[in-house]
């Protein structure tokens, strides 16, 4: 099959999030499969032209309407990590995408609108029909309505659209402009079944559109996608959801093994697999005097994220003294965007950074996470929503057991160990379903408990964890699927 990504981020080059993660995860194990793949982005001023091969422009020059006006646009071609990929430049005086970040502006739906106008004129001007054209969040929700409503009557036929929901707490709301802006119809799109917005009906909601044009809308968990059509999850795009939800479905996100896998991680102190579990051992002694914790008989329970209220922060400080007081030791690693939540955890590592039980770093450490990994013995995720979420999952991969909320994608990917009517072997960690002190304390209560008193089961459970088939193989396995289906519809 012939797919093309369109996309706001793929890492490495363009990455803020899992988005990017999972752009290039999929893309590559598509790839791999023998799939046609291209990947279709901005050309940001801040890409990491270092990791592009053979970066230069490709030669089309593209024309989109702007208004009563039109826009030059040109593309740029190069090779990420063997995957083919454009890079679309809109030529204005705006300088769309030579901001020095990829988000964050007042004129981010303007910027992804061109964006995506321009996506579909490349393939057009190209000749080229993909099977499938894929694309992600807010940001490009405007493809599949472009390609009904404009780009089939100009010869893009083929192709079916696959939209993915990574997070619908961003919808994009825009002024009913933007749609005029790339050439779409206001008059007829800004009604309560296509991309009026629910909350404000002077404003058109783009990832409503996206869900309502597509020909199948995926979600990064299979709870998600039932979370966000039936509670408030979903952020007022509930009733969208409903009445579509005949092409909904949730497809896990895989990880990256490759770069997570303790048998090969260069960035831990010793490899180790699942019948070697001692050599993992040698990871909590190098993570200790990393961080000046002491040798104490104590497990390790660490928190690796984003310090923010989705991640749960208030339940993340309560969890950490929790382990601290209840023979345990406590890591963190995470940085903070918001200045009050910085200032919390600040206060915090003063209150207690300096015990030889716990350590706090606050920031982006990518090679300390990769040691956290290999060296804690448990892995506390207590997200508000989540709605895939990799750490979990990184967590099992190197035996450290997780204790999550039971929410989201942490649902879907952990079973617990005591009340899950799912066999020992497949049980793999704590999970607790209230978002408060007492539910995360039942569940963080069992983990340091087992470890103490069961030591034996414990080593069970974390193996059950490693055996767990996690990869982009069968997430790409399950996306191929869903593109076959909706080819034959
Ligand atoms: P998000 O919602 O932030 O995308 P995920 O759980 O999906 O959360 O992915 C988080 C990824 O970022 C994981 O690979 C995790 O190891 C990494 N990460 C998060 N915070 C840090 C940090 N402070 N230092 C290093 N790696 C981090």
């Amino acid at each position: 099959m012939d797919i093309v990504m369109v996309t706001p981020e793929c890492a490495p080059v363009a990455k803020v999030g899992g988005l990017g993660d999972v752009v290039h995860g999929l893309s590559r194990e598509l790839a791999v499969r023998g799939h046609g793949v291209a990947v279709v982005l901005p050309k940001y001023d801040c890409l990491r032209y270092d990791r592009i091969e053979g970066f230069g422009p490709c030669g089309e020059d593209l024309h989109i309407p702007y208004f009563d006006q039109s826009i030059s646009c040109s593309v740029f071609s190069g090779m990420v990590d063997g995957l083919q990929a454009y890079f679309i430049e809109p030529r204005s005086h705006h300088n769309f995408f030579n901001r020095g970040v990829y988000y964050g502006h007042g004129d981010d739906p303007e910027r992804f609108a061109v964006f995506s106008r321009a996506a579909l004129e490349f393939l057009v001007k190209t000749g080229r029909h993909p099977d499938v054209i894929h694309c992600h969040d807010w940001q490009t929700g405007l493809v599949p309505v472009l390609l009904e409503e404009v780009y089939r009557a100009r010869g893009l036929r083929h192709p079916r659209t696959c939209y993915t929901l990574h997070n619908v707490r961003h919808q994009g709301t825009v002024g009913a402009h933007v749609l005029g802006m790339v050439g779409l119809l206001p008059a007829e799109l800004m009604a309560p079944d296509r991309l009026l917005d629910h909350r404000r009906h002077d404003s058109a909601n783009v990832m409503k559109g996206g869900i309502v044009y597509a020909s199948a809308v995926t979600t990064v968990s299979p709870r998600y996608a039932q979370e966000i059509r039936h509670t408030d999850q979903g952020c007022g795009l509930q009733e969208t959801l409903e009445h579509h939800a005949g092409k909904l479905s949730g497809i896990l996100n895989g990880i990256d093994t490759h770069v997570w896998n303790p048998e090969i991680d260069p960035l831990i102190a010793r490899p180790y697999t699942a019948a070697r579990l001692d050599d993992k051992y040698e990871n909590k002694h190098a993570l200790r005097r990393r961080l000046g914790l002491s040798e104490a008989f104590k497990p390790i329970v660490a928190v690796v994220g984003r310090l923010d209220r989705q991640k749960g922060s208030p339940l993340i400080q309560y969890g950490l003294g929790f382990a601290l007081a209840n023979h345990a030791q406590a890591v963190l690693l995470g940085a903070a965007v918001e200045p009050d939540i910085d200032h919390e955890f600040q206060a915090l590592k003063r209150e207690i950074g300096d015990s030889p039980d716990c350590s706090l770093t606050l920031g982006y450490d990518e090679e300390l996470a990769h040691l956290i990994y290999a060296g804690a013995e448990i892995l506390l995720v207590p997200s508000a929503y989540e709605p895939c979420g990799l750490t979990q999952m990184i967590g099992l991969k190197y035996g450290t057991v997780p204790v999550v909320r039971e929410i989201g994608g942490l649902a879907d990917t952990v079973v617990d160990a005591n009340y899950a009517d799912r066999a020992f072997e497949e049980r793999t960690g704590y999970v607790f379903r209230n978002f408060d002190a007492k539910g995360l304390e039942s569940a963080l209560w069992r983990a340091i408990g087992l470890w103490h008193r069961h030591p034996v089961y414990f080593r069970q459970l974390q193996v059950n964890g490693m055996r767990v088939d996690n990869s982009w193989e069968r997430s790409g396995e399950a996306y191929v699927s869903l593109y076959q289906t909706i080819r034959a519809r």
